[in-house]
């Protein structure tokens, strides 16, 4: 798989991250986020990637159910009855993976109207980064820009304890 090599040392660096998100300067990191965020996603093509679409799936939440379900001229409930299913948490969660919005080119058939989630994710210029520690980890495992970000994160931090001895 392709950036496998970062996921690869994400694993490798599991306490290091939960040290850092649990006891890192939460200010410092948090400041650093959207630089680190624009980087990694000019460096990684998520096109070449779709690990989450594979892997994961959104919530579908209510208006996300309405917009797509307009948008694929559905009505809302043979979205549902099609694609979806409540999970433990009694969200709408897609019934199968992959995604089966996800087309072969690994573009999204639904891109202008995906769930909130699917906007959102992976989270790296969000507080939730720094806040979901399991989330984050879980995320460096699967997601490359995740597992850059956080490889980034821990430079900085590393650097900016050096500079303050
Ligand atoms: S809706 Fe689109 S972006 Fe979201 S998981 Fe499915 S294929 Fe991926
Ligand atoms: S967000 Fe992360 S897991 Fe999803 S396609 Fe982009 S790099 Fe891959």
């Amino acid at each position: 798989m392709v950036y496998d090599s970062l996921l690869k040392t994400a694993k490798e660096h599991q306490k290091e991250y939960k040290y850092l998100l649990e006891r890192g300067n939460y200010n410092n990191m948090l400041k650093a986020l959207p630089e680190l965020n624009d980087e990694a996603f000019e460096k990684i093509d998520c096109l070449e990637c779709a690990n989450c679409c594979k892997n994961h799936s959104p919530r579908f939440k209510q208006p996300d159910i309405k917009r797509i379900a307009k948008s694929l001229r559905m009505k809302e409930g043979d979205l549902v009855a099609n694609y979806l299913k409540l999970d433990e948490e009694g969200d709408y969660v897609s019934r199968q993976k992959p995604c089966p919005f996800l087309a072969e080119d690994n573009t999204c058939d639904i891109y202008d109207d995906r769930p909130s989630d699917c906007r959102r994710y992976p989270y790296t210029d969000e507080d939730v980064l720094l806040k979901r520690v399991q989330l984050t980890l879980n995320n460096t495992l699967v997601c490359p820009i995740t597992a850059m970000v956080m490889a980034r994160l821990l430079e900085l931090e590393g650097n900016d304890k050096r500079k303050n001895r």
